[in-house]
């Protein structure tokens, strides 16, 4: 059993108000190694040491990966067992001045005091790492443990003991969530994806806890004059930051493998509230976005089977947006799970088109019902025949394919006149009206007005 009582004595020798009696209470029982609180203790001291003397220290918090798993197959006694093993590795892993503690669990924590560089910690953790590459022998069984760390330095990038712990953790989460050793908590970058690491947990509970809401756009029928569909569009409702629009999160969704429960959110919500609709007299079509990444998720068609089942909404109510981009990428799965979708009877549209590449020889094998122009094309019209022409094209390429015309970010009468003339089927954007609540667009539709009108 690794003993680091020496170090509490020359602790005290540097002048630390520690009491011997209590020294003892200051050790895990278990492994010998420094207590939680007498590690954090130690930290504080030596962050004093290195403002006074100019240095640099590391703090690295370690993980045993799926460490209730061992303990859950191999016994306590052995887990306690690879507890001891791991603290005796990490001990010898490491020089005589730093100290290593067991802060609970399967965690751990080293101090690396008297770092020369920022790559110093990175050189320590490759070493650290060497030494469980034998894998343990406990019980009678040959086992692997695999080790995360997250590191974090001060002075680079904590100011005082509180950030340096919570850079570390946050270290270490991210190497956890990436699947990597470890991690270096260096500002600037991991920052960044740090941040987007906290968002991502924040939105997980957002999206189980049902705190996301739909807005509506309307969708105008330009020879009817009606409204005769809407858009659900989603927003994050966040206690700090407001309303955040899709934009902001959908991306963190797709990167922490969230898009499936809040797709699924998403079409649920949007499909229940079509039936609440239809159930109050208004026949409203409704249409949700499906993200690239849910284009080869077979799942994606339970989620929209259910939907539709739960709310007795009929199929051809529901029309899925799509992008050119996605299917341009995914084709081949795409295109299945497209057809599937079809089959079942929901319609097809393909959202922001004449953004990208996409082949119209594959367009037309593909179960499509609604091309829908893209803003900036729509936009970048004003008084330029040429993007005139390409608009037309495009009006009259989709209506050869038989296909149903929109045209969305159609902000002024100006855009609005022009495309009823090239014979655009369905107009969208604030001229008609923004993004509404369900309740805004009931009314809306109800007393017919627009600002088309
Ligand atoms: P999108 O599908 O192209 O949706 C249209 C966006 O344009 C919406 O932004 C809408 O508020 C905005 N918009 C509407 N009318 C106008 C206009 O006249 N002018 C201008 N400049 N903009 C207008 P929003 O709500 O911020 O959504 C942005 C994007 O986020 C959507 O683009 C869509 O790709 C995505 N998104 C929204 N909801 C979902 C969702 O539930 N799932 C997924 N995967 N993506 C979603
Ligand atoms: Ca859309
Ligand atoms: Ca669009």
């Amino acid at each position: 059993m690794p003993d680091q009582r020496h170090e509490s004595a020359s602790a005290l020798r540097r002048g630390h108000t520690l009491d011997p009696a209590k020294v003892v209470e200051l050790y895990d029982s278990l492994t010998g190694l420094l207590g939680r609180k007498y590690f954090f203790h130690l930290v504080n001291n030596e962050i004093e040491k290195c403002r006074s003397e100019h240095s640099r220290l590391a703090l690295v918090i370690i993980d045993i990966v799926g460490f209730r798993r061992v303990n859950l197959a191999t016994g306590l006694d052995a887990g306690d067992a690879v507890l001891c093993e791991t603290g005796r590795r990490l001990r010898g892993a490491l020089r005589g001045c730093d100290s290593v503690a067991r802060l609970g669990n399967g965690e751990f924590a080293a101090l690396l005091p008297s770092m020369i560089s920022e790559d110093h910690p990175t050189l320590a953790i490759n070493k650290l790492l060497s030494a469980f590459q034998e894998p343990f022998e406990v019980a009678g069984l040959n086992l692997n443990i695999d080790l995360r760390f997250g590191v974090a330095l001060f002075p680079d990038t904590c100011a005082n003991t509180d950030q340096l712990v919570r850079h570390a953790t946050l270290a270490l989460l991210h190497a956890t969530e990436r699947g990597r050793p470890f991690s270096v908590y260096y500002g600037g970058a991991v920052d960044t994806d740090l941040a987007d690491y906290a968002h991502a947990l924040e939105l997980r509970s957002a999206v189980e806890q049902n705190q996301l809401i739909l807005h509506y756009q309307p969708k105008w029928d330009v020879e009817k004059k009606k409204i005769a569909a809407a858009e659900a569009l989603v927003r994050w409702p966040h206690r700090d930051h407001g309303l955040i629009g899709p934009s902001k999160f959908i991306p963190v969704a797709e990167e922490g493998n969230l898009i499936r429960p809040l797709t699924s959110w998403v079409i649920n919500e949007a499909v229940r509230q079509c039936a609440a609709w239809h159930g109050e007299g208004l026949k409203l079509e409704i249409s949700a976005n499906v993200s690239a990444k849910l284009l080869h998720d077979p799942e994606l068609l339970e989620i929209v089977k259910n939907a539709l089942d739960i709310w007795s909404l009929p199929p051809e109510y529901l029309t899925l947006e799509v992008t050119e981009t996605a299917i341009m990428q995914y084709r081949e799965e795409g295109t299945e799970i497209l057809n599937q979708l079809a089959h079942l009877g929901v319609l097809v549209s393909i959202d922001d088109f004449g953004t990208g590449y996409s082949s119209f020889a594959y367009l037309c094998d593909l179960p499509v019902k609604e091309l829908k122009i893209d803003k900036s094309i729509v936009n970048s019209m004003r008084g330029n025949t040429d993007k005139e022409t390409v608009l037309r094209t495009i009006i009259d390429l989709g209506h050869n394919l038989g296909l149903l015309v929109t045209a969305e970010g159609v902000e002024d009468e100006e855009k609005y006149r022009s495309l009823e003339q090239l014979g655009c089927d369905i107009v969208q954007g604030y001229h008609i009206s923004p993004p509404l609540t369900a309740k805004h667009l009931t009314s809306l539709v109800r007393t017919g007005s627009t600002l088309a009108d």
